[in-house]
């Protein structure tokens, strides 16, 4: 099974590509091990051009993140903020955690994760209501 160091929740940095994407830092927020992308929050974005397609829709352009390869991006550790590569080591329980080589930190985003799900429950979805302030 193809594996990744990289799973979503992580920060990357992206390393190669256009100048605009280059050296900036986001968010995972897909991982896909099967095809060795990831898509990285607000990075590597196109621009969709929509078109209405009933009253209730809105047409417009909309910036959308697309997949960028694993190779193209560096693990950003969360403890000293520098990009890194990953070591493995065996925890306590067993279980083999990723490290960050630099500092040794060990990096789990299961956890923050774990969190961040339980914060978004409580949190109404949230959605902008454009018609209301283009009618006033
Ligand atoms: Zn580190």
């Amino acid at each position: 099974m193809a594996s990744m160091n990289v799973r979503s929740g992580d920060t990357v940095e992206i390393i190669v590509g256009t100048v605009e994407n280059r050296g900036k830092r986001g968010k995972v927020l897909v991982a896909n091990p099967e095809t060795h992308t990831v898509v990285v929050e607000g990075l590597n974005l196109v621009t969709k051009h929509r078109k209405p397609r009933s009253a209730q829709e809105q047409g417009g352009k909309f910036e959308q993140p697309r997949p960028v390869d694993v190779s193209n991006v560096a693990l950003v550790c969360p403890s000293c903020k520098k990009t890194t590569r990953v070591a493995h080591v065996l925890g306590e329980n067993g279980k083999w955690l990723r490290c960050c080589k630099k500092c040794g930190a060990t990096i789990d985003t299961r956890a923050e994760k774990k969190q961040a799900r339980a914060a978004k429950a409580k949190t109404a979805p949230k959605r902008t209501k454009r018609s209301k302030a283009d009618a006033e």
